[in-house]
């Protein structure tokens, strides 16, 4: 037996590895350690969450950043986007066709714009959860003060995303200029002290990020231990300073996928709209490799192509019903079973 299929076993059946066996592991896995690999992590996930996979819908608020990420298409520096930002009352609409379409998770994501004050985002958090009572409230904004975080959980906001992006320091601080690594971190322990059910998460092929790089994103989500974690593969965007770079490969991210769902195993883990534009069938092959979320988006068909973060993204042209039926198909053809609950982590319940 290989070495890289003893740390596999060594990851199924102690859900952990240290940063150097990660390493070793990512340098010299071949294509049958692979297909262990996500026969491992698809039995871990079916041990803890069974065949669900939970919808989330995601409603894309503002385009507008104050941050300036060299990777991003909404970066602030890119004058070429036709920037919008969503009004409360259309906000309220896409909830309203998404609960009845069936979600009962609302994903709030936007660029860090900051004319969403406290006070606008706990009315609008607060008119959700008045009129949906029953459902979990996602906010996906960036950074801001403890205060403000503290606000808009009492408002009834119940989780929140913020990928810690890349877990090098030095990588981090290249690639953003406009914020700081410390910083990031210390929203996300604070958003868990606070009670939020948290999601960080990485990039894969990010320019010069090594394996021991993603070793160490994979330590610190264990470390940090996450309610959800996204994974997703860096897509060079030609108006940013990385236009001409490589990018992340689907084989990598899944990869990265199942070592997560392994090391983390009572995680909620989406299969990427980033994997799903890279290949038509990378969020099924993540669903086959350990993740058990999938976020159709529910943002108005207006201005859904003005979100691009990266180009090609996928369901722009789409409505949300579309979004709805079309991912619920993809998903039992894979062999797995839509769940449209609130789909808390293992982690929060046993809390
Ligand atoms: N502003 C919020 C924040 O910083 O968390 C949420 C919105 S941000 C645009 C959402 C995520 O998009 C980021 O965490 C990043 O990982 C991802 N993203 C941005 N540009 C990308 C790209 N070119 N390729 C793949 N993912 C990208």
């Amino acid at each position: 037996m290989s070495d890289v299929n003893n740390l596999l076993k060594k990851a199924y059946q102690m859900n952990d590895l240290t940063k150097e066996e990660i390493t070793y592991l990512l340098e010299n896995i071949t294509d049958a350690d692979r297909a262990a690999l996500f026969s491992y992590a698809l039995k871990t996930k079916q041990a803890y969450y069974g065949d669900k996979v939970y919808l989330r819908g995601l409603i894309e608020f503002s385009n507008i950043c104050r941050q300036d990420c060299l990777y991003c298409g909404i970066r602030a520096s890119n004058a070429k986007v036709e920037r919008y930002r969503l009004t409360l009352e259309e906000i309220l609409a896409c909830c309203d066709q998404g609960y009845k379409l069936g979600y009962r998770t609302f994903v709030l994501q936007s660029g860090e714009d900051l004319w969403y004050t406290e006070e606008i985002l706990v009315d609008l958090i607060s008119a959700i959860s008045k009129s949906y009572p029953e459902v979990a409230i996602t906010l996906s904004i960036g950074e801001r003060r403890t205060e403000t975080y503290q606000s808009l959980f009492a408002a009834g906001a119940d989780r929140f995303l913020m990928r810690h992006e890349t877990a090098s320091k030095e990588l981090y601080e290249k690639l953003h200029p406009t914020m700081r690594f410390e910083d990031r971190r210390a929203c996300l322990s604070t958003l868990k002290d606070l009670g939020y059910q948290v999601g960080a998460g990485f990039m894969v092929g990010l320019p010069g990020q090594t394996p021991a790089d993603l070793a160490e994103d994979l330590r610190y989500l264990k470390e940090f231990h996450p309610d959800m974690i996204g994974i997703g593969p860096f897509i060079p965007h030609s108006e940013t300073p990385l236009g001409a770079e490589k990018g992340g490969t689907v084989e990598d991210t899944l990869v990265m996928v199942a070592l997560a769902r392994l090391l983390i195993p009572d995680s909620l883990i989406p299969a990427t709209t980033a994997l799903g534009t890279l290949n038509p069938q990378g969020r099924e092959l993540a669903l086959e490799a350990g993740a058990n979320v999938v976020m159709p988006i529910i943002t108005p068909t207006s201005v859904r192509k003005q979100y691009e973060l990266y180009e090609n993204k996928i369901c722009g042209d789409d409505h949300p019903e579309d979004c709805r039926y079309c991912i619920e198909r993809k998903i039992q053809a894979a062999g797995f079973d839509v769940d449209l609950g609130r789909g808390d982590s293992q982690q929060f319940v046993s809390r």
